[in-house]
């Protein structure tokens, strides 16, 4: 069986769905990929690399997970902490803003509880995914021990993928995301970067100047993602480029590029070509976002998954 573990932070979602009333549940980039990557290929072994507490809302959350078949066996806990958490405001016009009690979690602390034993079994795996999230929540002291473990991960023949899903308020300042962005570039074997990123952190919005930024980490794959507009795959000298049907009822773009990456790698390690994994990411995520939430219910996207497959 082949497996992947995601590395990051899977946090409780409060949202309030009328005056008074919230509905509770879990959500957090990593997670979203790997529930959208086990959902469509049941087969992987998809296993999350994160910390939790010893408390309800942790067996809760683990609770959630073990329903979604996603492989706990590498949850390390926290002796102190607790899971974060966020609560979603909607306003009258649907502006959506976050509020986050994340500072304390449990995760930050995954690179200091890690042992032996997951760490024999991260050596193991087929393929490891991060993104910059994963990377700006681990305590800037921890950070590396992480890089070690990547070296480690990579040595071992462990395939990298990484997606920078850069959020500013993460980082201490623009620079450090840079850096750290650009130790993790010269790690990855996958690439899964939105246009944004480049345009926030380097004033580039344009495929090719952006992959002369990446040249020189000499990445293998790159699939470059930009919410309605064509998909750009860059593989060496080659360019590749993959239009997207703009969806038609956009509801909620939260997951869009978390529900492609999870397709996106359970297709390639399916042994699918790039052309299949490119369009069956892209029309997920192009029903994800025309339903409320990170997670869409599950039999919506069976019966979605079930048509585009057959
Ligand atoms: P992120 O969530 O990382 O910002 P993007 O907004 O770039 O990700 O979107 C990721 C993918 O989701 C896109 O490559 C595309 O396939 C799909 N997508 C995003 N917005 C739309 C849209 N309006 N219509 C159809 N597909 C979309």
């Amino acid at each position: 069986m082949s497996q992947i573990f995601l590395m990051g932070e899977c946090m409780a979602e409060l949202q309030e769905i009328e005056p008074g009333h919230l509905r509770q549940s879990f959500a957090g980039d990593f997670y979203n990929t790997a529930v959208y990557l086990k959902r469509a290929f049941a087969h992987i072994d998809t296993c999350l690399l994160t910390a939790v507490g010893n408390d309800k809302l942790s067996e809760a959350m683990l609770a959630h997970c073990a329903k979604e078949q996603l492989d706990c066996a590498s949850v390390v806990r926290s002796p102190t902490r607790i899971p974060g958490l966020y609560w979603i405001n909607t306003d009258a016009e649907g502006e959506r803003t976050f509020t986050y009690w994340r500072e304390n979690s449990a995760a930050r602390q995954l690179m200091s509880l890690i042992d032996e034993v997951v760490r024999e079994r991260l050596l193991h795996a087929d393929w490891f995914f991060f993104s910059g999230i994963s990377l700006a929540v681990l305590e800037p002291q921890d950070r590396p021990l992480f890089w070690a473990l990547l070296a480690d991960l990579k040595r071992a023949g462990v395939k990298i993928a990484f997606d920078p899903n850069y959020r500013a308020r993460l980082w201490p300042d623009a620079d450090t995301a840079k850096q750290n962005f650009e130790k993790a570039f010269g790690f990855c074997d996958l690439l899964l970067p939105g246009v944004d990123d480049f345009v926030q952190l380097y004033g580039l919005a344009e495929v090719n100047q952006i992959r002369a930024l990446l040249s020189q980490f000499h990445i293998a794959e790159v699939v470059l993602k930009n919410g309605p507009a064509e998909i750009c795959y860059i593989a060496g000298d080659a360019l590749d480029i993959y239009p997207v049907t703009p969806a038609s009822n956009v509801v909620d773009t939260t997951s869009a590029g978390d529900s492609f990456n999870g397709v996106f790698l359970g297709a390639r390690m399916s042994g699918r070509s790039v052309a299949t994994a490119i369009e069956w990411a892209a029309r997920t995520a192009g029903l994800v976002i025309q339903h409320p939430g990170a997670i869409i219910p599950e039999q919506i996207f069976i019966d979605f998954w079930s048509g585009l497959t057959a």
